[in-house]
């Protein structure tokens, strides 16, 4: 971290400060110029705050030189991780992996129906919520309990793990138990007794991107998973807010080689929700393949205008497998396998 102190600061003002970071362990090296005094700090500078070190009058400029995360970081992890939800490998090359299945669980036999479908297809991982964040209270909410019960029973069924979204702690005991990959919805992405409850178990947990966040931001909300001990996240990457209104989100593609410099975990693509819109599904798929993701998850419905949710943005199967078969041209196209 490097501190630039105002021209006119007093030397007594200086050696407090030079007193207060080597009291936190860290090595301050001095540089006077002609008109600037700069420090550098050498040492472990991820608990500081630049913003509070900018309070101090007689401080004018801050900047980081490392990141502020550490666990994520791919500086002290050069390896890429490789997360496993249960048996499906995702991340570090592995085969692409493909999860599908509704927005919201809205019956067993439904869901079991679509879930073979998409197995069919090549889909590896079932996704159905169970608890759903709606804009409207009186949108439907999803089953609950029952929602996620249908997921073991799809399980059972057709044998493929369940990804699905944790909204609140007290769910949480639940959801170790019946399923198989923990989703923090993008609503949730900094929601950090949440973030620090699924960091104390051992499931792996799809970790949304906010739909305002940066990508510290975001990276910074996978470092409070792996600090409360869970290594097991992998990013999901499913569009931001921006002006433009022909699309729902928009699908900012370019995380996708940006989390694999700065970090080692997996990253996954949802067309779905970053571009709110069946017919777009496909061509930003094949691109997030195609810039280096490690998966993608898809809203899929075997009637997409009855669907309690979601429905415009949710591909009927055969359209899905459709995407599946050229999504297997691209992925060896680049390398990888499917
Ligand atoms: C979802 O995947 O069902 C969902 C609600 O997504 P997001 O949190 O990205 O809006
Ligand atoms: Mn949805």
């Amino acid at each position: 971290m490097i501190i630039t102190l105002k021209k006119n600061a007093p030397q007594v003002e200086v050696d407090a400060l030079i007193h207060h970071f080597e009291g936190m362990g860290l090595k301050v090296n001095m540089i006077h110029g002609d008109n600037w005094n700069v420090f550098g700090l050498v040492g472990d500078t991820t608990h500081l705050d630049e913003r509070s070190i900018l309070a101090n009058q007689w401080v004018e400029n801050v900047q980081r030189v490392q990141a502020p995360y550490k666990l994520a970081n791919r500086m002290f992890h050069p390896e890429d991780t490789v997360v496993d939800v249960s048996g499906i490998k995702i991340g570090a090359g592995q085969p692409v992996v493909i999860m599908a299945g509704p927005c919201a669980v809205e019956s067993k036999e439904g869901l079991c129906e679509i879930a073979q479908e998409v197995k069919s297809a090549g889909a590896e991982i079932l996704r159905g919520g169970a608890y759903k964040p709606r804009t409207s209270p009186y949108s439907f909410q999803g089953l609950g309990t029952e929602g996620v019960m249908d997921l073991v029973e799809a399980r059972k069924r057709t044998g493929m793990p369940v990804v699905s979204e944790l909204m609140s702690v007290d769910k949480l005991d639940e959801f170790v138990e019946n399923v198989d990959l923990i989703q923090i919805g993008a609503r949730n992405m900094q929601n950090f007794d949440l973030l620090k409850a699924v960091g104390r178990t051992n499931k792996p947990v799809l970790l949304k991107r906010g739909m305002s966040a940066t990508i510290e931001e975001w990276i910074m909300s996978a470092e409070y998973i792996m600090a409360s001990g869970n290594p097991n996240v992998i990013f999901c990457e499913r569009g931001i807010r921006t002006f433009e209104k022909y699309t729902r989100n928009t699908m900012d593609l370019a995380v996708v080689p940006i989390l694999k410099d700065k970090t080692h975990l997996p990253v996954v693509i949802d067309p779905s929700h970053a571009t709110g819109d069946w017919k777009l599904v496909k061509a930003v798929s094949l691109a997030a393949i195609a810039a280096g993701a490690d998966g993608l998850i898809i809203e899929c419905h075997n009637h997409p205008e009855m669907a309690l949710s979601d429905g415009m943005q949710s591909l009927k199967p055969e359209k899905f497998a459709d995407l599946v078969q050229s999504a297997r041209k691209v992925a060896e196209a680049v390398g990888r396998t499917l």
